[in-house]
């Protein structure tokens, strides 16, 4: 079996090459290959793929003009990968590859993505807190109970990674990404270790980004195929609430002859009304755009298995 390791690389010059030794030496007895993905690096990290890349022809490297992001990172280096199984590792030492062999036994098991969960996480205590807030919170929103969704360490089975299309922080919400598409997710337990070189490229500004895009992989994955659910429903709510704010204020004005003018009520009547309708208008003109632009008709839809199946037996089922 061919292993492909895909590895995000900023500045990351002292750790490469350790890196690429513990990786090898724990793929036995399959095949291997090497992606690393310069990321812009400003320090000597190309310099020592580069060497790698020399004595070792599994390792193939790719370096981008500028930092584009560990989203971009990814999504060009599941492009290349030819393995049957594909790993993703941060390329800080973080994450231990005496691991490989427990991902490998859980794909086996009939997986199609097993991710990392750093349960001893070896990390600074303001990241700790906000990435418990943030495993909270993207669990809720998608469903899908993980502990720790941005763990970098995960293993895929090669034909998910080619459905992925990543950008932006889109990595932190890869299990969410492939849950959409049908795949089975489940999570493992797994080393972490302290960062010894280099340091640490996520600051809070990237949990901002990253917020939205959550909203984004929402939108994507659930909303896509409708918009007008999401927004209609706020905007029906909206709209038949002011509504009957607005009836209350004429039965006030008509049967009790009550002066109306300068009461609360009427002015948020009449926002809920005019932002209802606007939300309702917003979703319908969601579909419109969605019904044109043919690439995003409906949601992706990822085939499992074609089994011989004739054109007239597709027409007799219907
Ligand atoms: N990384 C990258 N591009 C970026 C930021 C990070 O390729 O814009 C890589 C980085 O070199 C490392 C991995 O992504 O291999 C995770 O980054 P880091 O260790 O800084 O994140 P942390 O572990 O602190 O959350
Ligand atoms: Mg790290």
């Amino acid at each position: 079996m061919l292993l492909s390791f895909v590895i995000p690389v900023l500045n990351e010059e002292e750790s490469l090459r350790r890196l690429s030794l513990e990786i090898t030496s724990n793929c036995h007895p399959h095949a291997y290959e090497i992606i690393f993905i310069d990321d812009g690096s400003r320090d000597a990290s190309f310099a020592a793929m580069l060497e790698l890349a020399k004595a070792d022809s599994n390792i193939r490297i790719v370096k981008f003009r500028r930092n584009f992001g560990k989203a971009a990172a990814l999504d060009h280096g599941f492009r290349l990968a030819k393995g049957e199984v594909v790993f993703t590792l941060d390329a800080d030492l973080q994450d231990n590859p005496v691991e490989i062999p427990k991902f490998l036994a859980k794909l086996e098991e009939g997986w199609d993505l097993v991710s990392g969960w750093k349960q001893k996480r070896h990390d600074p205590l303001h990241k700790v807190v906000p990435s418990r807030f943030f495993n909270f919170v993207t669990a809720r929103t998608f469903g899908l109970k993980l502990k720790d969704y941005n763990c970098g360490f995960k293993a895929y089975r090669g034909e998910v990674v080619k459905e992925l299309n990543l950008y932006g922080e889109m990595h932190r919400y890869i299990p969410a990404l492939a849950n959409s598409l049908g795949y089975r997710i489940t999570e493992i337990p797994v080393e972490h270790r302290k960062r010894e070189f280099g340091r640490s490229k996520y600051g809070l500004e990237r949990y901002l980004r990253g917020f939205f895009d959550l909203l984004t992989v929402k939108m994507v994955t659930q909303y896509v195929k409708s918009p007008l659910y999401l927004f209609g429903r706020a905007g029906l709510i909206s709209t038949l609430l002011g509504t009957a704010i607005m009836i209350w204020m004429a039965v006030l004005k008509i049967f009790y002859g009550l002066p109306i003018s300068n009461r609360l009520p009427l002015f948020l009547g009449i926002t809920l009304i005019l932002g209802g309708l606007q939300f309702l208008s917003l979703g319908l003109i969601s579909e419109l755009i969605i019904n044109r632009i043919s690439p995003l008709r409906g949601l992706p839809v990822s085939v499992e298995k074609t089994v011989n199946v004739s054109p007239e037996e597709l027409r007799e089922s219907g």
